[in-house]
């Protein structure tokens, strides 16, 4: 059965410490629920994954993941990870193309599709992030933008399967103006069209596809009543405990 993804994206925050800090207590406080329906994913900074690995080996009730990771499996990389580092001590899924790295560190398409295609062999999950700058959504260019991201970063991507991908508008993202509900819909009906053209309407169908851009406790629930959000990636607010853990309990339909 699909299950709806809740995903935390911390960026470049908690130390070691703090985020063993943050599991304890969001482990603790999730003590007397058993969601059948969603998956509770963390995506902390490399230096928390080997920690929280330990934790999350005995309560499984949340995934771990990586924010980026390199594409070659080993060698002359200085300050690189490899996927096969990522996967030894765990980590099922990793976010590739999130706007601050394509913005920020210049990561073009091409390189975020090697980075897809190492994750899928390793056998873990990519999130592919995809979203259009404020510019180009006030050009009426939102579609075309994101189909472009989508034909390159899943260029001979065969498969789709363990694929998720998220719709992050640039102009969302850590702003606090979030898109509407509306609006991510539309984009979120465009990607699921666009695999079921490329792949299989079945695999498009049980696709999971994200919504990320100053997702919080307020507007959380209206976001997953739409049909074609299965979920959100969620940076400043899932820095605390008590509003991730109210947007991990969202009341869908
Ligand atoms: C993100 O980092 O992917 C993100 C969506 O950040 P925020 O929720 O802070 O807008």
């Amino acid at each position: 059965m699909k299950k709806n993804l809740i995903a935390g994206n911390w960026k470049m925050n908690k130390t070691p410490g703090e985020s063993i800090e943050f599991v304890e207590n969001l482990i603790e406080k999730l003590k007397d629920k058993d969601y059948d329906d969603r998956d509770i994913l963390i995506c902390p900074p490399f230096t928390s994954l080997f920690p929280l690995s330990k934790i999350l080996q005995k309560d499984k009730k949340i995934k771990l993941g990586a924010q980026n990771v390199y594409c070659e499996d080993k060698g002359a990389f200085t300050g690189e990870i490899s996927p096969e580092m990522l996967k030894e001590i765990g980590v099922e899924y990793v976010i590739v193309g999130h706007s601050e790295r394509r913005n920020i560190f210049g990561e073009t398409d091409e390189l975020i599709n090697k980075k897809l295609k190492k994750v899928i062999e390793y056998g873990m999950k990519p999130i592919l992030c995809v979203g259009e700058k404020l510019e180009e959504r006030e050009e009426g260019k939102t579609f075309e933008v994101v189909r472009n991201q989508l034909e390159n970063c899943l260029k001979d991507v065969k498969e789709i399967e363990n694929v998720v991908i998220a719709y992050e508008p640039v102009w969302a993202i850590g702003t606090g103006k979030n898109a509407t509900p509306q609006q991510a819909e539309e984009v979120h009906v465009f990607i699921r069209e666009w695999i079921s053209n490329k792949y299989l309407q079945d695999v498009a169908k049980n696709l999971i596809i994200l919504y990320g851009g100053s997702v919080k406790p307020e507007n959380i629930d209206s976001l997953m009543k739409e049909k074609d959000i299965d979920g959100v990636l969620v940076g400043g607010a899932s820095l605390n405990v008590d509003s991730f853990l109210r947007i991990i309990d969202y009341k869908g339909e």
